[in-house]
């Protein structure tokens, strides 16, 4: 049983290397990402293994078929970058539900607490032997109010986290679990009141027709001056641009992004000796009120290992079963 293994990091060796030859599977690293022009490497393998820069569109379907692959197996929980209807009925995709909520709501409480306590900037004058304090008051999290949408697994973990730094708790989810309701701590509201009323608001849902650019210059006009955001879901949950007028305007008063809407042929690269062409990711990046990080919330040793078993059982489930409890399937 073969898997062609795309957009490889040496990160990922390791993990899927420790499974793989417990299940007799050989995997072929490509450092290269899926997409049409890549697609024929493909040919011989009865699946491919993706992450979320990768390009799963109508094309590399048709190819894959036609290639005779049987499972596209998404080493991740989002699957936005994959058409999923028209897969449907044509090859299996799997997914990695769930593999460290944790992993992802302690790294948006890093960012949070780092930019608020200007961390990033202290750390800087430190190594420069500079002990001044000017320019790095910040605000305690202890009773400010924290708007969460989405509080699904990660979203929870995330709330749990508030609660513990003494955070009131303002929740959105299109399916809400009222089992998560606790008080006056945390509480369901419709969205735009989250938006007015959030001193700091961050983003667990999937990306879906429905929430692309959920918070949009619209969504910005009617939250708090010095309103803090945080996205650690996907990029275009954001309209980059209307943040962007956000942060220049003095509205929003700093943000923290793990995921951009146009990351695919940046993040996961070391692009540092090349010109930046993104203009609006250059100037979000050259604020002192803006931190992004590299699409590395999930990166802990844990989801890392989680990741790589549950991945190679969705891929003998289905090669032995025909069959995975993590297969994609939309209602559509
Ligand atoms: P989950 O499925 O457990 O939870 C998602 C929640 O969003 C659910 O409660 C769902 O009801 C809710 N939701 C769906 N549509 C919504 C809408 N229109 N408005 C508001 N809420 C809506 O998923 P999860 O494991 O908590 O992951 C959440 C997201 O985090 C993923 O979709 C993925 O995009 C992102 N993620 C990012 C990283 C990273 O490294 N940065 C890693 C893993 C996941």
């Amino acid at each position: 049983m073969k898997i062609a293994f795309f957009d490889a990091k040496p990160y990922d060796k390791v993990a899927f290397d420790k499974f793989c030859g417990e299940n007799d599977i050989k995997i072929k690293y490509f450092e290269t990402k899926l997409n049409e022009d890549t697609v024929n490497l493909s040919k011989g393998y009865d699946g491919v293994c993706v992450f979320v820069n990768d390009t799963v569109n109508k094309a590399v379907i048709d190819c894959l078929v036609e290639l005779g692959v049987r499972v596209i197996l998404l080493r991740c929980a989002g699957f936005n970058n994959v058409d999923i209807k028209y897969a449907k009925n044509k090859i299996k995709v799997l997914r990695v539900p769930a593999y460290s909520p944790y992993a992802v709501a302690e790294h948006t409480i890093a960012l949070l607490l780092t930019s608020i306590r200007r961390i990033h900037k202290a750390y800087i004058r430190s190594r420069d032997y500079n002990f001044s304090l000017s320019g790095l008051t910040g605000f305690d999290l202890h009773g400010k109010t924290i708007g969460v949408i989405g509080t699904g697994r990660i979203g929870k973990a995330f709330i749990d986290i508030c609660k513990g730094f003494g955070m009131k708790v303002l929740a959105y989810d299109k399916f809400p679990d009222n089992s998560i309701i606790d008080g006056d701590k945390v509480k369901y509201i419709e969205l735009s009141e989250l938006f007015k009323q959030s001193d700091i608001i961050s983003l667990h849902c999937p990306l879906m027709a429905d929430t692309h650019h959920i918070i949009d210059e619209n969504a910005i006009d009617i939250m708090k001056k010095g309103v803090v955001i945080l996205n650690t879901s996907r990029g275009a949950l954001v309209d980059a641009e209307a943040l962007l007028n956000g942060i220049k305007s003095r509205k929003v008063g700093a943000a923290c992004l793990d995921v951009y809407e146009e990351e695919s042929e940046l993040f996961f690269e070391d692009n540092s000796g090349h010109i930046m062409e993104d203009e609006i990711l250059a100037r979000l990046i050259s604020m002192p009120n803006v931190i992004v990080t590299s699409h590395q919330a999930f990166l802990t040793e844990e989801a890392l290992e989680n990741i790589a078993e549950t991945t190679i059982k969705n891929f003998t489930d289905i090669m032995c079963n025909n069959y995975s409890e993590n297969e994609i399937k939309l209602e559509i």
